[in-house]
């Protein structure tokens, strides 16, 4: 199936997100090198990191795939566009925490790698006006940000999955997955699909061995060498697909 690119509905901070030409369903996302962090407050970029970024999505939403997660992937049309399913999305950034870091262990002033006895899922209400602040679940329903207890009884058993298969693809890749974000969106049929990206962006991730970080911390604290550690994140997942097809 071919897709021609629409109009240019949203810029976000590291996507732009345009329509696809006949496809009312469907929307056209471009990965951009640009980084941001702190709601946008510093801002960078790097050759490269579009490309590198969708790649790493691609090869983990195949797993997602592999164990039946449904997800707004349709096809990926260049090295740095794709096209998805549009979704209603539900404004939440659902966190999933395996080892302590960022916000929860400052907020607590507990120390950074606190391995946790069971995963977290918290929930952070997606406004760059408000910058993205915690609610809790009661919040969530009380801001119609979810329908029901139910619906949100399912985001979290789907955030959990999640964590599931990348805690097992990324220490396949000795990587250790500290936390990450994802966002949901709804179908016309209302079923949930996870949307949007999974990436260093999105999630904290540790070499297994030496502890170093491969993902936006790198960016944040200026650590330096972003662009190589996001390049070896990807090399190390597919070089570990290419072991696993000549076994
Ligand atoms: P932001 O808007 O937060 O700066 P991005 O630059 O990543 O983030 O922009 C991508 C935008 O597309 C986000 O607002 C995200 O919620 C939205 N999005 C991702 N997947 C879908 C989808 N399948 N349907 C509709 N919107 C989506
Ligand atoms: N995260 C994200 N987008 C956000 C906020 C957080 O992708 O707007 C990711 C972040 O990269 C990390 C995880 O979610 O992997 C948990 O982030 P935390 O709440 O600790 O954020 P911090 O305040 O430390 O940046």
């Amino acid at each position: 199936m071919d897709y021609t690119r629409g109009e240019l509905i949203h810029e976000g901070k590291a996507k732009r997100v345009f329509a696809v030409n006949g496809q009312e369903d469907l929307i056209w996302l471009e990965f951009k090198d640009d980084l941001t962090a702190f709601n946008a407050e510093k801002t960078g970029s790097f050759e490269g990191k579009g490309q590198v970024n969708l790649a790493i999505t691609e090869n983990l939403f195949a797993e997602f795939k592999r164990y039946h997660i449904p997800t707004h992937w349709v096809s990926k049309v260049s090295a740095t566009e794709l096209v998805v399913r549009k979704l209603e999305m539900i404004p939440l950034e659902v966190v999933v925490r395996n080892i302590l870091a960022g916000s929860t262990a400052k907020k607590f002033d507990l120390k950074e790698g606190t391995e946790l006895e069971q995963s977290i899922v918290e929930l952070f209400y997606k406004s760059d006006e408000l910058g993205d602040p915690f609610m809790n679940e009661d919040q969530a329903l009380m801001l119609k940000a979810v329908d029901s207890k139910t619906e949100l009884e399912q985001i979290k058993q789907m955030a959990l999955d999640v964590n599931d298969i990348l805690v097992q693809t990324f220490l396949k890749a000795d990587i250790r997955l500290v936390d990450f974000k994802i966002e949901l969106g709804k179908n016309s049929k209302g079923q949930i699909l996870l949307a949007d990206e999974v990436t260093p962006d999105s999630c904290r991730l540790w070499d297994k061995s030496s502890q170093k970080k491969l993902d936006k911390d790198r960016f944040r604290r200026d650590l330096g060498s972003v662009k190589e550690s996001y390049e070896e994140v990807l090399a190390r997942l597919t070089s570990d697909k290419k072991s696993e097809a000549t076994v």
